[in-house]
């Protein structure tokens, strides 16, 4: 994740971040206002090259924090009403045998759809 703050909120620092380090990346989430930046992105690419990526945007002055969890989901909460599932774009979601909720949280996106739809705020995505 990373946050952009108020005075290069505006510059093409992930454009650029890409040339530099021609390693590619996939914004799953932003989050842009006047005064501040949050953006979620995967990078496409081994250790190496995620390192690569991670020091060019510090150097930038941007701050990287590492996702560990994608989407988690409250059981205590969830009554398996299946809401969720027809709206995950990837499919992360699905029923077990026994019609309780599974989510996959590698092939979470962090669109955030699910997490909207779900009538009894059940499910959440990590933010820091
Ligand atoms: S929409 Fe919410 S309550 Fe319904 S199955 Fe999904 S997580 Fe559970
Ligand atoms: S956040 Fe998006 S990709 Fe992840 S489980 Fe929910 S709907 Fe699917």
């Amino acid at each position: 994740m990373l946050k952009f703050p108020s005075d290069v909120v505006d510059s093409p620092i992930l454009a650029e971040t890409v040339l530099k380090t021609g390693v590619l990346i996939n914004i799953l989430r932003a989050k842009v206002d006047y005064d501040e930046g949050t953006i979620v992105i995967s990078i496409l690419g081994d250790e190496e090259q995620q390192r690569k990526i991670v020091d060019t945007l510090i150097e930038k002055g941007i701050e990287v924090s590492r996702l560990e969890k994608n989407i988690t989901n409250d059981i205590s909460r969830c009554v398996d009403c299946g809401a969720c599932i027809s709206l995950c774009p990837t499919g992360a979601i699905s029923f077990n045998k026994d019609w309780s909720i599974n989510v996959d949280g590698e092939k979470c996106i962090r669109c955030g759809v699910c997490v909207e739809a779900c009538p009894l705020r059940s499910l959440s995505i990590q933010e820091e």
